[in-house]
């Protein structure tokens, strides 16, 4: 079900690099590769979860601890018009990478978003 040879798995153990934003002890936030707009940013915990069903509750409530204080700080950092957070699971719902993770996007006006 959890590949760790997916790429976050590979940001978390420090094999590849990633502008990162935020790190704690459960989790860690960076910069999106293949940003969406300026700002995009992904957080992720460190624990092994493939997606939303699988993580454990309290590792949730980390993760979108977390997520909530990056947002914020992308928010001051950028000020964008609104923010998007968002998740998906499976790749029929647009997930290429099997580690959960957060999206936050900021959006801007007269910039048009895929996601
Ligand atoms: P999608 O690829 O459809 O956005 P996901 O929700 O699984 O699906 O998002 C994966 C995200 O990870 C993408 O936005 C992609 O740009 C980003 N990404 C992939 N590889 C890296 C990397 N090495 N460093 C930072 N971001 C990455």
């Amino acid at each position: 079900m959890y590949d760790d040879n997916n790429v976050f798995a590979k940001i978390i153990r420090g094999e590849i690099p990633a502008f990162k934003v935020h790190e704690d002890p459960h989790t860690l936030a960076f910069m999106d590769a293949m940003p969406q707009s300026d700002g995009h940013t992904l957080v992720i915990p460190k624990v092994r979860a493939r997606n939303f069903f699988d993580i454990e509750p309290q590792a949730l409530a980390r993760l979108i601890e977390s997520t909530q204080w990056v947002a914020r700080g992308v928010r001051q950092a950028f000020n964008p018009g609104g923010i998007r957070i968002l998740q998906f699971n499976e790749a029929m719902a647009g997930q290429s990478v099997f580690h959960i993770h957060f999206h936050i996007i900021p959006c801007y006006e007269g910039t048009e978003l895929l996601m």
